[in-house]
């Protein structure tokens, strides 16, 4: 029957194209105007060094914050954005953000305090346009190189070990870190790795979820943070949720940790607070 309709009434698919057509439209320029109004901002969650007990970190991550509605989250709009060629003005937004509030933090004696960016696969494959974009942000914004860290995801990097290696020295030649996100969920060769300069590897969190129940993700989880150990990275574990996670963290000795158990992404007033409760009440530390 639908072969029947779209045979003999073409109409039909052309009205459904034309609608499809200006839905995109709207969005397009519902986009543009939010970017006008600054309304794409970026979130900070917390990363929680267990040696130390201190907030050494931050993610930021992207939201779009309209004036009459709740955030929306980066899933729904940077596969759009990227369609329509918006991602760079986007990102750059969530860099100055990013570079901004960091050096805020650290210059009022909260930190010192680190900032991970994440990198679009688009931005990934134009790596001139985006070592302009992260050199403009730091030289604009003050901050220390050494307090950036940008998040390459691993299927992102393996897909074109080649352009990964380039992207990753450009930061590394800067004194900027290069963490690997998601890390677990890509097919990292093992001796493509260990070529690239990288500071961090994030475990997915996928592996930590089961890591108190599931036998074989405790054992992933175990030999990622072991293996970072051996070729000299950082490891922070993401999604940790409950305090059973946090203690088979601990146990392995992981560096960092992040997630809803620390803190959601938070919005840099409320990120703010809570580096100041933890500087002046150790409250944050209590809690892990
Ligand atoms: P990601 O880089 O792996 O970021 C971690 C995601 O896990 C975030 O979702 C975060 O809110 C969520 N998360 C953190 N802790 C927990 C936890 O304990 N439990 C659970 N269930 N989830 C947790 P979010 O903010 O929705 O971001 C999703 C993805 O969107 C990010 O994954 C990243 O790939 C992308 N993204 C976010 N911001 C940007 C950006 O500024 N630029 C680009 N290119 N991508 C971004
Ligand atoms: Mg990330
Ligand atoms: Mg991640
Ligand atoms: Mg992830």
């Amino acid at each position: 029957q639908a072969k029947q309709a779209g045979g003999g009434r073409p109409w039909l698919y052309t009205e459904d194209i034309g609608e499809q057509a200006a839905r995109v439209l709207t969005m397009r320029h519902r986009m543009r105007v939010a970017l006008e109004r600054n309304e794409f901002r970026a979130y900070f969650q917390p990363q929680l060094d267990l040696a130390s007990n201190r907030i050494v970190g931050t993610e930021a991550l992207a939201r779009w914050v309209p004036e009459d509605g709740p955030p929306v989250g980066p899933g729904e709009f940077i596969p759009i954005a990227e369609e329509y060629g918006l991602i760079d003005a986007i990102c750059l937004r969530i860099l100055e953000d990013a570079c901004r509030w960091t050096q805020r933090w650290n210059a009022l004696g909260l930190g010192p305090i680190s900032v991970a960016v994440n990198i679009s696969g688009r931005q990934f494959h134009d790596p001139e346009r985006l070592i302009g974009t992260v050199d403009h942000a730091l030289n604009t914004l003050g901050l220390e190189p050494a307090a950036l860290e940008l998040e390459l995801t691993e299927s992102t990097a393996m897909n074109d070990p080649e352009n990964a290696s380039t992207v990753i020295r450009m930061f590394h030649e800067r004194g900027v870190g290069c963490c690997i996100d998601d890390f677990g969920t890509g097919y990292s060769s093992l001796s493509v790795l260990k070529r690239f300069a990288l500071t961090k590897l994030k475990v997915d969190r996928s592996f930590v979820c089961d890591v108190t129940t599931d036998a074989n993700d405790a054992a992933i989880c175990g030999a990622i943070i072991a293996m970072g150990r051996a070729l000299n990275l950082k490891v922070c574990a993401e999604g940790v949720e409950t305090e059973d996670q946090l203690a088979f963290l601990r146990a392995q000795a992981c560096d960092q940790v992040q997630g809803f158990l620390i803190a959601r992404a938070l919005p840099p007033d409320d990120l703010e607070a809570l580096l100041r409760q933890g500087v002046t009440a150790g409250a944050v530390g209590e809690r892990a």
